[in-house]
């Protein structure tokens, strides 16, 4: 049975609200993850919480619950001369600035308007209401070094 501390084996497929399918594993990749470690987003890891292996379950995972709203004030315009000169800045390029506070934030490039990048610091998935089909394949309890580390090794986990 999945507890805090266990090793969980899943198989899933991600959808949107929408429908659209987003992602789903396969039995050369399947998705292996610490239980009660916040590995994964919390919608999903407290509904898992008790089952066994073998067992499906269907999840609607509010944005909330999932990767966040969407935070307008992180959608924003920067100078083009704030990247290096010889940086080629195109849509889709990750960059990290410093936020206020010193806090690291990610932001996807969207484009490059004249002399100005147009940035999201959004996670992709932000504002999504998620659905995810889950099966439970393998369930076992962590090795002492995967609790200090926090996180699940072996197939589908972490590989040093
Ligand atoms: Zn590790």
């Amino acid at each position: 049975m999945i507890k805090k501390d266990s090793v969980v084996t899943l198989g899933y497929i991600l959808k949107k609200g929408n429908g659209e399918e987003l992602d789903r594993s396969n039995a050369a990749e399947p998705l292996a993850y610490l239980h009660g470690h916040g590995q994964i987003v919390p919608g999903l890891e407290k509904v898992l919480g008790g089952l066994a292996v073998g067992d499906k379950k269907e999840v609607t995972v509010t944005p909330q619950e999932g990767y966040g709203e969407v935070i307008p004030k992180l959608k924003m315009k920067a100078s083009r001369d704030k990247f290096p000169a010889d940086a080629n800045i195109e849509a889709g390029m990750q960059v990290t600035a410093n936020m206020e506070g010193d806090k690291q934030t990610h932001f996807t490039v969207q484009g490059v308007e004249g002399d100005e990048v147009i940035l999201d610091g959004n996670h992709p998935l932000a504002g999504e209401t998620l659905h995810f089909s889950v099966e439970v394949i393998e369930v076992r309890q962590a090795t002492a070094e995967e609790l200090q580390h926090g996180h699940a090794h072996g197939a589908g986990g972490h590989h040093h």
